[in-house]
């Protein structure tokens, strides 16, 4: 038998005395104190949990097991290229320039506009980018860290923006949670409502982190990852829709911080390798 196997015979064995010290338990002393009864349902609990992880990898499911084999591959690859130099400069603590908020869309990642995120970006990700389901997250980034920036990223074909516009009464509770947050018309899902909510987040972080905005300290910038061009400005573009409140396009396109984004990248940009 292997270890597994044996693993497994011994979490039975354990489930098996605990059920049946739970069952006598129950006879003998019906009047023992509930503290006592959920100590006896951790224990249960906890031998399950021992038993799922014995269980045979044939029931792995084959996506699954794809995905982790990728997983661990690259894995091997980034440890083989990034030696300890890659690592020094934020092994020891973090100097992040940005928090970022950004959808948790799969499509969504950080590498369409930052080639070295490493230590530089604090990134949180939730359904609809919000601030409301992550303001811990985002307070940690903007006070204790004090990240300059503050950057809300949407994008083009997002699903949460898309429920949000619509009935979404038959999901589970916490999934309606993250959705009411969002604040859009009913009916209309599309990158109108996309470019609205990173507005409506953008006000958010304007009335929490005003006075840092009104000093100078930080910088809140609304934009929209389009991997469809539905903003005509090509496919892939982040394009800034908001910077501290202005999102009228003429005056972005005078304001320095917008300026510098579309130039081309500073000299001295550190490499990620
Ligand atoms: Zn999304």
């Amino acid at each position: 038998m292997g270890r597994k196997g044996q693993r497994m015979k011994k979490g039975m064995a354990v489930l098996s005395m605990l059920l049946l010290g739970a069952h006598a338990f129950a006879a003998d002393m019906p009047a023992k104190a509930d503290a006592d009864k959920e100590r006896i349902r951790s224990m249960v609990k906890e031998v399950l949990r021992e038993y799922a992880s014995s269980l045979s990898p044939k029931h792995l499911n084959a996506d699954a097991k794809g995905l982790m084999q990728n997983i661990g591959q690259d894995n091997r690859n980034f440890m083989r290229t990034h030696k300890a130099g890659y690592f020094k400069p934020f092994a020891d603590g973090q100097h992040p320039r940005a928090t970022v908020i950004t959808c948790a869309d799969s499509r969504v990642h950080t590498h369409a506009f930052d080639a070295s995120p490493d230590g530089d970006l604090f990134l949180v990700r939730n359904i609809g980018n919000q601030i409301a389901t992550a303001e811990g997250s985002v307070e940690y980034g903007v006070d204790h860290l004090h990240t300059p920036v503050l950057l809300i990223v949407g994008h083009s074909a997002c699903g949460a923006i898309k429920a949000a516009s619509g009935d979404y009464s038959g999901e589970s509770g916490p999934i309606k949670n993250e959705l009411d947050t969002i604040q859009i018309p009913k009916g209309e899902g599309g990158i109108g409502s996309v470019v609205l909510n990173v507005h409506n987040q953008v006000k958010y972080a304007m009335g929490k982190f005003e006075q840092k905005v009104i000093s100078g300290e930080l910088t809140i910038v609304g934009a929209v990852y389009d991997f469809r061009d539905e903003l005509k400005q090509g496919q892939g573009k982040l394009a800034i829709v908001n910077v501290n409140g202005e999102s009228d396009a003429k005056k972005l396109a005078q304001l320095e911080i917008v300026q510098a984004t579309e130039q081309a990248p500073a000299r001295g940009r550190r490499s990620p390798y």
